[in-house]
């Protein structure tokens, strides 16, 4: 049920934010985890098409998610390697004295909205630009 109570927090959120901004329908939401972070995004798109359908603003709002990639920093040597390879050992120098320095988080990364109500002239949060995700491999 992790995924479930991840989609009600999405959903209740943006729709704050949507309030907030006079915005009458989300197209879509960008969401963001963690290697680590445990979350199964097949459950996650099943839980957003059936849990939005019970909110207008929501009807028809793609959910889009991408990857963190996890690293870990390395006490002893102090560098960084990718977690999911190499796990809680140094392929550096052995050692398990290490941490997760990142992957095991969850953000909304962006929001798209169709329309603003008239007579806001605020910043459209989620203009249809995205952003250059492209990876630094
Ligand atoms: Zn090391």
């Amino acid at each position: 049920m992790h995924e479930l109570g991840l989609v009600n927090y999405v959903v209740k959120q943006v729709g704050k934010i949507a309030e907030e901004n006079q915005v009458k329908r989300i197209t879509s939401v960008t969401l963001e985890f963690g290697e680590v972070s445990g979350i199964v995004t097949s459950y996650l798109y099943d839980y957003w098409k059936w849990y939005t359908k019970k909110f207008p603003m929501f009807d028809g709002a793609e959910l889009r998610c991408e990857t963190i990639p996890a690293i870990t920093w390395c006490d002893d040597c102090k560098q960084t390697y990718p977690t999911v390879k190499y796990g809680k050992t140094c392929p550096h120098c052995g050692s398990g004295n290490t941490w997760l320095q990142q992957g095991n988080e969850m953000n909304i990364k962006q929001i798209e909205v169709e329309d603003l109500e008239e007579g806001g002239s605020d910043d459209k949060s989620g203009n249809a630009d995205p952003e250059g995700t492209a990876g630094a491999d």
